[in-house]
């Protein structure tokens, strides 16, 4: 059960101030009945009015989870327990999807949504939109693989990477990668091509979007506004 007014703001169309005003002003209503009191909590699923239009159904819901281990970003999977599974269960009814997969193994931020046409903005690779990465290796990681990142690598199987980002940090096995693209595994086959595999991965941002520091592994929170309005 959500407060009415974090449930219209949720919509990305109003921000709560203007919700709560709404509310006020009487002109929305929950399952045919107007209600008054924008603290008042309802099942995100009910059915919404506002001035008589349905804002149900076509609702639009934003989400950053911070993704563990050992689920599947997909919606479904017969065999194995998927990223919808830590969400509650009236927003598993809610169409919603992630916005661009992570292995099973790998950790960070996940942006699930129904907004198909948000979604495929953000993950065309024609747009340019970066996403970067935590990643650790078994290995060192020198100058050279940094450059063979920024030339645009050819990997043994064919795949024909964009130029993508390796910054080093401070322990040599551990760096920062940024990627415009997400092909399969796309970092675990790159620095797996430089001899260097993958032991631990983690996203920490999508364009604008960061992973919210205080949210640990398995927890999730709606987008603000404010993060929708710059992704958008
Ligand atoms: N690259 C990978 O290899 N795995 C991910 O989950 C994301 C990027």
């Amino acid at each position: 059960m959500e407060r009415l007014d974090k449930i219209l703001a949720n919509t990305g169309r109003w921000s709560r101030k203007e919700a709560r005003e709404l509310v006020r002003a009487g002109r929305v209503t929950v399952d045919g009945a107007v209600v008054r009191a924008p603290e008042g909590k309802f099942d995100p699923a009910a059915h919404f009015q506002v001035d008589g239009q349905i804002i149900s159904g076509e609702r639009l819901v934003y989400i950053m989870l911070h993704k563990p281990a050992g689920l599947v970003s997909a919606t479904e999977d017969p065999h194995q327990p998927t990223v919808l599974t830590l969400l509650p269960e009236y927003l598993r009814r809610v169409g919603l999807f992630p916005a661009g997969r992570l292995d099973k193994d790998t950790e960070g931020l996940l942006l699930l949504t129904n907004d198909g046409p948000l979604a495929h903005r953000l993950l065309s690779p024609r747009r340019h939109v970066d996403k970067t990465y935590f990643v650790r290796v078994e290995g060192i990681l020198d100058g050279a693989d940094a450059a063979a990142f920024a030339a645009g690598m050819t990997l043994g199987d064919g795949l024909v990477c964009m130029p993508a980002g390796l910054e080093r940090l401070e322990h040599p096995d551990e760096a920062i990668v940024t990627l415009r693209e997400g092909k399969y595994h796309q970092i675990k086959r790159m620095l797996a091509a430089r001899g260097k595999p993958v032991v631990y991965l983690k996203r920490l941002t999508m364009g604008s979007l960061s992973l919210d520091p205080g949210l640990e592994p398995g927890m999730w929170r709606y987008l603000t506004p404010e993060e929708l309005k710059e992704l958008a």
